[in-house]
């Protein structure tokens, strides 16, 4: 019988299936990952792949499973519930570098690359950000040349995440011989071997949320690729990062929510046994109070997630771009606030335990607000459109 008005029966029953593998199968590989061991992060991979884990949006004939953005926010909310570091791991791979690809990329890209990803073989990354290029990446300043059948790239990325262990990456930059006078128009994607000649991995930044995930910038001197490795068409990188970023939003403010449904599970427990004063501190209104807003959070901001996860679905667009900036700069508030909540509720518990996961789940918090675009980034798009649709109901 379908418990929820919002998932549908075969979605409820991917939600359990998935919940119970990742809980069966996840968990033992999290403290080795937090503590700087890599090794234990890949043999996660190969467990999620297994399930068919990295490959919801992905075609069937490339490993994928063809179900979908509802489906891959289903994932990225269990997986997320166990450790932010895997989910990060996991959604950078098969989203933020698979999904440009399989969307973009031409058949023999996707064949020669989508199955070492949804296989866990191989980890994919993308690469956007520079020093000058943060949240307005028009400044990007990574050159590109096309000389006969080769592309050549000098430049540097900062703050990649699996970018120092990734086997394949997206990288976007500035293609010099288009003559546009909109930088976002001359913007333009390539595939890079991480074992191509003149890539180099300068510095792995020691991480103070997600530490089992790696993070590090990247610099190209004359690395030089086949014309066959562009993604997409000359001058089309921009439009191609905006279309990936509205699901990397969703997908991530998913992980908000199952991190944050963690947190929150733990604290209700611990309150209702940790007896202070002769009474459960749950008794106590400033602590069940605490609950009850955590609680109420999680449940909106997961709704804020489904409904742009089905607009993704749905390819309406305009309404995705919307959609999905509320729900991450929603997610990301919230998982600070219900992760915060979670440590106070613990109090001494969650702090003298560094690697249990109320603390893990707390340091993940500012992590969320960074990535795929600040939360002031996300606020800054929900008011363009909302500005944009009151222009166009005048027109
Ligand atoms: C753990 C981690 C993983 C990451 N992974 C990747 C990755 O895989 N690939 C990649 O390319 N990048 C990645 N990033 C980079 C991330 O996308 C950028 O850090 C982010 O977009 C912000 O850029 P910035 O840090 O340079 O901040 P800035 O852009 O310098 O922003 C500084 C402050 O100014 C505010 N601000 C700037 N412009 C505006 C505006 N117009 N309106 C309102 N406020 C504004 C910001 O909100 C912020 O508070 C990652 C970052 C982290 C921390």
């Amino acid at each position: 019988m379908n418990t929820s008005v919002f998932y549908t029966d075969e979605e409820l029953e991917f939600q359990k299936e998935t919940r119970t593998f990742l809980q069966e199968n996840i968990p033992q590989f999290v403290e080795p990952a937090l503590r700087g061991d890599y090794s234990a992060m890949r043999k996660a991979l190969k467990q999620l792949a297994k399930k068919g884990l990295l490959g919801a949006i992905h075609q069937k004939k490339y490993g994928g499973t063809e179900k979908g953005i509802v489906a891959e926010c289903i994932i990225s909310e269990e997986c997320g519930k166990i450790d932010a570091s895997v989910n990060m791991t996991r959604a950078v791979s098969t989203i933020f570098f698979g999904m440009p690809l399989s969307v973009f990329g031409t058949e023999s890209q996707k064949e020669k690359y989508l199955p070492k990803i949804t296989s866990g073989d191989w980890i994919g990354a993308i690469c956007m950000t520079e020093d000058e290029a943060g949240s307005d990446l028009s400044s990007m300043q990574t050159k590109i040349i096309r000389e006969g059948d080769e592309y050549i790239i000098n430049g540097h990325k900062k703050y990649i995440a699996n970018g120092t262990k990734a086997d394949i990456l997206a990288v976007f930059g500035i293609l010099e011989h288009l003559e546009e006078k909109d930088p976002r128009k001359k913007i333009t994607g390539f595939l890079v071997e991480s074992k191509t000649k003149g890539f180099k991995v300068a510095e792995e930044y020691e991480l103070m949320g997600i530490q089992g995930a790696c993070c590090g910038r990247l610099e190209f001197e004359d690395l030089r690729i086949p014309v066959e490795n562009l993604l997409g068409k000359e001058g089309q990188g921009f439009p191609i990062l905006m279309s990936e970023l509205n699901v990397e939003r969703v997908v991530m403010a998913a992980s908000c929510v199952g991190n944050a449904q963690t947190a929150l599970d733990i604290a209700l427990k611990y309150s209702n046994e940790r007896v202070q004063f002769g009474l459960p501190i749950s008794r106590q209104q400033a602590v069940n109070f605490r609950i009850a807003d955590s609680a109420l959070k999680v449940h909106a901001s997961r709704l804020l997630t489904l409904e742009a996860a089905k607009y993704l679905d749905q390819r309406d667009m305009e309404q995705a771009t919307l959609a999905a900036s509320m729900a991450f700069a929603n997610a990301s508030e919230m998982h600070i606030e219900v992760s915060n909540a979670c440590v106070q509720t613990l109090a001494g518990k969650a702090i003298t335990h560094r690697y249990d996961i109320p603390a893990a789940m707390w340091r993940a918090g500012p992590v969320m607000w960074v990535v795929g675009g600040t939360t002031d980034i996300q606020k800054f798009i929900v008011q363009r459109q909302l500005y944009k649709s009151l222009k166009s109901k005048k027109d």
